[in-house]
């Protein structure tokens, strides 16, 4: 695919999302959902996929190698990345991360994967309990909770709206629940900015992807905003 044109084509939808009053939501809508409390936590089909011994070894081990412990669970998360998954289903995302292979782009294990996932409709699914740890985002994956999104570009899943409301419903119950302000909502593109960033490995530091960059992640968090507070 030709960059340019999906970068205008990520600008266009951008825009119109920034652009327009409400976004993903009329007035009525906005203050409903921030009158209902948003936190409300919203409907998720468990898909959850096999995280067995030898995984969460795999994930201590990881730990080890680039946090300096030997850990595989989750406490206390500190942020929540969002992703688009470079796919076009919530069963090829499954299918890519259930499988403890080594991860294609460094070739280590224990495979890549996210805590959840929101389709192109906007329906939510859970791959893996956030008690336990995911490869999802180098330099982040000690303190951070994985959504990935159907899609293809910042763009496409700003610009639809379905998929962006279920999102950003899943998104607020979730720092609602582990107590985050929306600035602990970043995308992954914003790794590197953040103070929690942490990389033993040089093959490693100061690697990043270019999914929900700074300024898509403006719109993202002004949306969240719109639906008050927890
Ligand atoms: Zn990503």
């Amino acid at each position: 695919m030709a960059l340019g044109n999906a970068a205008a084509a990520a600008a266009a939808a951008i825009a119109v999302a920034a652009g327009s009053s409400g976004g993903p939501w009329t007035g009525a809508e906005a203050s409903a959902m921030a009158d209902a409390s948003a936190a409300q936590k919203p409907k998720i089909a468990k898909q959850l996929i096999p995280y067995p011994q030898r995984r969460k070894s795999d994930m201590a081990a990881y730990s080890k190698r680039h946090y300096g412990h030997y850990r595989w669970r989750l406490t206390d998360p500190q942020l929540i990345v969002i992703h688009f998954a470079v796919a076009a289903s919530i069963g090829s995302i499954r299918s890519t991360f259930a499988h403890n292979r080594p991860d294609p782009e460094y070739g280590e294990k224990p495979n890549v994967c996210s805590h959840y996932a929101v389709g192109a409709k906007g329906g939510a699914v859970q791959f893996v309990k956030p008690g336990i740890r995911c490869r999802h985002v180098v330099g982040l994956n000690h303190v951070s909770i994985g959504v990935e999104h159907v899609g293809f570009s910042d763009g496409e899943v700003l610009g639809r709206t379905p998929q962006l409301r279920g999102s950003l419903r899943l998104i607020q119950w979730l720092r609602c629940t582990y107590d985050l302000g929306i600035k602990r909502v970043i995308g992954h593109a914003e790794s590197l900015s953040s103070s929690l960033y942490k990389e033993l490995d040089p093959d490693f530091r100061g690697r990043t992807h270019g999914d929900f960059r700074k300024r898509s992640m403006r719109v993202y968090r002004r949306e969240l905003h719109e639906l008050g507070p927890c």
